[in-house]
C-alpha cells in the first residue's frame, strides 16, 4: 500500500451483515477524512494469520466481533483498563512496536442509554440475561454508573457465577448489589432496566423469561438489532418501554472511531439513518 489513506477493517465470521463499515465512512465524511474500511471473513481458525495479514498492508486499525473477541485479546500487546477487565478486545491500534487492544461495547451501551434513551443507571435496578462476550464486556461500564443494584443470570447459570466471582472486586468498589439470580425467581424481582445480552433470537429460540419481569416502569433492552424480537416483543406486551442495540452498536464505533482519528463523531444522525433503512 502506498497511499496515504488510512486502513480500516472489522474481522468476524460470518461478517456480510456488519454494518461497521457504513458507520465508520458516515463518521469519516461528516469530519472530512478520507479513509477505507473494509469488512474482512476470517476463517474461524486463522484469526492471528488474518490480523498480521492486514498488519503487514500497514492498517491503521481494526474492529472485531463474533467470535474473535477473546483471541483480540491475546493478539494485543498492551491493554486499556476496560479490556483488561473483560479480558476481550473489539478495536484495536496497530502501532509500530504494539498492538493495543481496546473495549468499548461497555462504554457504547452506557452512553446508548444515558444520551439517546435518557436513562440515568445511578440507584437503578438492574438484570443482564447472558454470559457470554458481550454481557461480560459491559458490566464494567454498568457498575461505574453505580446502580443500586446489577443481578446476572443465564441459562446456564454457572457462567453467571463464575463472572459475578471474577467481578465482584469492581462491585465492592462501587457499592453496588452485585449478584445472580436464577432465572425462576425472576418474576418475584423488580428490574428498572432489563438487559438481553443473548444470541437466543439469533436462532429465533425463545429465552424463557417469565413476562412478569417486564413491568410499565421497566426499560426492557436487547442487544440484538436490525428487528423486533421476540423479548421486546413480549415486554411491549407487558407496557414496558424497548429499544433494540442500534444505539449501542453505533456508539461503540463511535468510541472507537475516537481511538483511531482523536475526533468524537456526531452519532445521532447516523443511528436515525441506519434505523432508517
Ligand atoms: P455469546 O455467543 O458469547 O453468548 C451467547 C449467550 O446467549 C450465552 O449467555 C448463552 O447462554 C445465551 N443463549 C444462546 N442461545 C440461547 C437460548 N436459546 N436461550 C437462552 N440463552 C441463550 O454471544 P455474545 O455475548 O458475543 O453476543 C450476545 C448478543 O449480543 C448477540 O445477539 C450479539 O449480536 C449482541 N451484541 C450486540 C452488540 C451491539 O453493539 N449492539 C455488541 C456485542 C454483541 P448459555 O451460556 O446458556 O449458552
Amino acid at each position: 500500500m502506498t497511499d496515504l489513506k488510512k486502513h480500516f477493517a472489522v474481522i468476524g465470521n460470518p461478517i456480510h451483515h456488519s454494518l461497521s463499515p457504513q458507520i465508520h465512512i458516515a463518521f469519516a465524511k461528516e469530519n472530512g477524512l478520507d479513509i477505507d474500511y473494509e469488512a474482512v471473513l476470517s476463517p474461524l481458525d486463522q484469526f492471528k494469520n488474518t490480523m498480521h495479514q492486514l498488519i503487514q498492508q500497514k492498517f491503521t486499525g481494526a474492529n472485531v466481533t463474533l467470535p474473535f473477541k477473546k483471541e483480540a485479546y491475546q493478539l494485543a500487546t498492551t491493554h486499556s483498563s476496560h479490556a483488561k477487565i473483560a479480558e476481550a478486545v473489539n478495536t484495536l491500534e496497530f502501532k509500530e512496536n504494539e498492538i493495543i487492544g481496546h473495549n468499548t461495547d461497555g462504554i457504547g451501551l452506557v452512553r446508548d442509554l444515558e444520551q439517546n434513551l435518557n436513562v440515568d443507571l445511578k440507584s437503578k435496578k438492574i438484570l443482564l440475561i447472558g454470559a457470554g462476550g458481550a454481557a461480560e464486556g459491559v458490566i464494567y461500564s454498568m457498575l461505574e454508573k453505580k446502580p443500586s443494584e446489577l443481578m446476572l443470570t443465564n441459562r446456564t447459570i454457572e457462567k453467571s457465577r463464575a463472572i459475578k466471582n471474577k467481578m465482584d472486586m469492581h462491585a465492592k468498589g462501587f457499592n453496588v448489589n452485585f449478584n445472580v439470580i436464577e432465572i425462576a425467581k425472576l418474576p418475584h424481582q423488580y428490574f428498572d432496566l432489563i438487559i438481553n445480552a443473548t444470541s437466543a433470537n439469533f436462532n429465533n429460540a425463545e429465552l424463557g423469561i417469565d413476562h412478569k419481569v417486564f413491568h410499565e416502569s421497566s426499560l426492557a433492552y436487547d442487544m440484538m438489532y436490525g428487528k423486533e424480537t421476540s423479548y421486546m416483543k413480549h415486554a411491549k406486551s407487558q407496557g414496558s418501554r424497548v429499544s433494540d442495540g442500534l444505539g449501542m452498536l453505533v456508539e461503540q464505533a463511535a468510541e472507537a472511531f475516537f481511538i483511531w482519528h482523536h475526533i468524537k463523531p456526531h452519532t445521532k444522525s447516523v443511528i436515525e439513518s441506519l434505523r432508517a433503512l
